[in-house]
């Protein structure tokens, strides 16, 4: 936000509580900056808003580039404006993680949705991300909540780091797979079984629909075998092309959910995901700290570059900066 805020954040907070959009946006971008003046202003803005906030449904969506992520999410939520609901839905920016040739692709296909009046399209910016998420995506979350957008589906790309990163502000994870992708099957599972989620294989229309087929029942079979006792993650069938399983997939994604709720995990996860929040923002201002601390550049270069050198261990050094401090 260059230049600084024209209204405060209480000003701010009335718009956001009022569902007014540009206070969103305007919100948003103020919790997404890094810039230490706008942090302070952020931060009275989230304990203004907090009384006001309760959590929604929050969905992840994840899987690799080209999948149909993009196409999903739009009739995902298509399908839950349809149904009566205003959902929020966090885009990875395409400018930041794709080849340059999808991005008109993707920004078109995205037209429906952002024209609804009541769903709420944000692109997540591209620096201080990890695939789609970054430090401020709870508190991005928490603004859409408060001003009633909700249930969020929250895209990530890639597998790995990155789906960490989102099951830090989600409750449930949507991995979306291509027919053919059983090989994907070993890589996938311990995922699946610590976090307990739905799969959905796309792209189940035309010369690939009886491919799609078999791989959502060797998912199924093979998912059921992995889950001792417990019950296994839904697999679904859909197109988004098409539209077609939309509703199924919606409905095994709340089934999760509700499932989650009332065994307590739901509860759990969120306690744990407050403890992950915390430990990730002390460790960003530690690094900060020793970064911007103007008294200390000389002695952190000088262990930086003893650390380059090999002359110094990574763990000494932060022994070194630690005590210094
Ligand atoms: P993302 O990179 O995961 O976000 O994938 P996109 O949504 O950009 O889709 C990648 C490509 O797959 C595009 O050319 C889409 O038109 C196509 N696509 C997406 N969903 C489907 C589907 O259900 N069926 C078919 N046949 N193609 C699809």
């Amino acid at each position: 936000m260059k230049g600084g805020l024209k209204r405060g954040p209480a000003e701010l907070a009335l718009g956001v509580r009022a569902g007014d959009r540009r206070s969103l946006a305007r919100a948003i971008t103020l919790v997404e900056s890094t810039r230490s003046e706008d942090e302070a202003q952020a931060l009275e803005l989230l304990r203004a808003l907090l009384p006001f906030h309760t959590r929604g449904l929050r969905v992840g969506v994840s899987g690799p580039p080209g999948v149909g992520k993009s196409s999903l999410l739009e009739r995902l939520g298509v399908h839950l404006v349809e149904s009566g609901q205003r959902p929020a839905v966090l885009v990875v920016d395409p400018s930041s993680q794709r080849g340059a040739g999808s991005i008109l692709g993707d920004k078109t296909r995205m037209v429906r949705l952002a024209r609804e009046a009541a769903a709420y399209v944000r692109p997540s910016p591209s620096g201080d991300s990890n695939g789609g998420i970054s430090r401020a995506t709870g508190d991005v979350l928490m603004l859409c909540e408060v001003a009633g957008f909700s249930p969020s589906l929250v895209e990530t790309v890639g597998v790995g780091q990155a789906e960490t990163a989102v099951t830090n502000v989600v409750d449930v994870l949507l991995l979306l797979l291509e027919p053919g992708a059983g090989d994907e099957l070993q890589g996938i599972k311990r995922g699946l079984n610590e976090w307990g989620d739905v799969i959905a294989v796309n792209k189940s229309d035309g010369a690939r629909a009886e491919l799609a087929r078999q791989t959502c029942a060797q998912f199924a079979a093979g998912l059921s075998s992995f889950r001792n006792g417990e019950s296994a993650a839904p697999v679904v069938c859909v197109s988004a092309l098409l539209g077609t399983g939309i509703a199924d997939l919606w409905a095994a994604l709340e089934t999760r959910y509700r499932e989650l709720e009332a065994s307590g995990a739901l509860q759990r996860k969120h306690r744990e995901q407050r403890k992950a929040d915390l430990y990730r923002r002390l460790a960003i201002a530690l690094m900060r700290r020793f970064a911007h601390d103007a008294r200390r550049q000389a002695e952190v270069r000088s262990i930086e570059q003893r650390v380059m050198s090999g002359a110094l261990l990574p763990a000494e050094a932060v022994e070194l900066l630690l005590q210094g401090d």
